[in-house]
């Protein structure tokens, strides 16, 4: 069913998801896809180069500064923010609107920040916040995934560290002890119904 784009009735259909950094928000995400096709998931843009895995316009939308630039200023992020003191990381305005408009579930990942401004744009929407079992399986994990150098690593668990003092702001809070029932957890916060193969 629609709902005029805008009104709360569409911002209900609306989840965002937030959690320290490995957390494990990527593997719910990829979860998701593959049980519940008919959520929208949104692709964020970010200024931050690609990892070698990573594909422009799959995982990100990989902008240049400049073109970032001219997205914030032509009001076309519906949030955006600094993610672990570098690089740029916002969510397009107009497909998110675009899909509440058509009745669709939509789902965006973004940091604490992206979070609160989402918050204040569309208090009806639900906020999800993925917690770690504990600090040290959430630095365990970030040191496995051996994708950030130290330094980078450093950065991102002093961010974690604030994150994580923040979930009680949230809807709801998942732990990610296991990745298919953290799935399930989350998907039924939406009410969504799942494929049963
Ligand atoms: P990564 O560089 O590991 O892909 O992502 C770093 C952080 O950026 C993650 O914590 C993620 O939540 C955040 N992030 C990804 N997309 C967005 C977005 O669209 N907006 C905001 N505010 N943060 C995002």
């Amino acid at each position: 069913t629609s709902a005029a784009p805008g009104s709360p009735e569409a911002h209900a259909r609306l989840t965002v998801l937030s959690g320290p950094t490995a957390v494990g928000k990527g593997t719910i995400m990829t979860e998701m896809r593959g049980r519940a096709p008919d959520v929208w998931i949104s692709v964020s843009a970010t200024t931050r180069p690609p990892r070698p895995t990573e594909i422009d316009g799959v995982h990100y939308y990989f902008l240049s500064p400049e073109t970032f630039d001219e997205l914030v200023a032509g009001g076309q992020m519906l949030e955006w923010a600094v993610v672990h003191g570098k690089h740029r990381y916002g969510t397009l305005r107009a497909p998110v609107e675009r899909e509440l408009a058509a009745g669709r579930p939509v789902f965006l990942e973004v940091d604490l920040q992206g979070a609160r401004q989402v918050r204040r744009a569309m208090p009806d929407a639900r906020f999800v916040f993925l917690a770690p079992p504990s600090w040290e399986e959430l630095v365990r994990r970030l040191t496995g995934r051996g994708t950030e150098s130290p330094a980078e690593r450093e950065r991102r668990l002093v961010t974690a560290r604030g994150e994580l003092a923040a979930a009680g702001e949230f809807d709801h809070v998942v732990v990610n002890d296991d990745v298919a029932r953290a799935t399930d957890e989350v998907l039924s916060l939406m009410g969504v119904t799942q494929r049963v193969d």
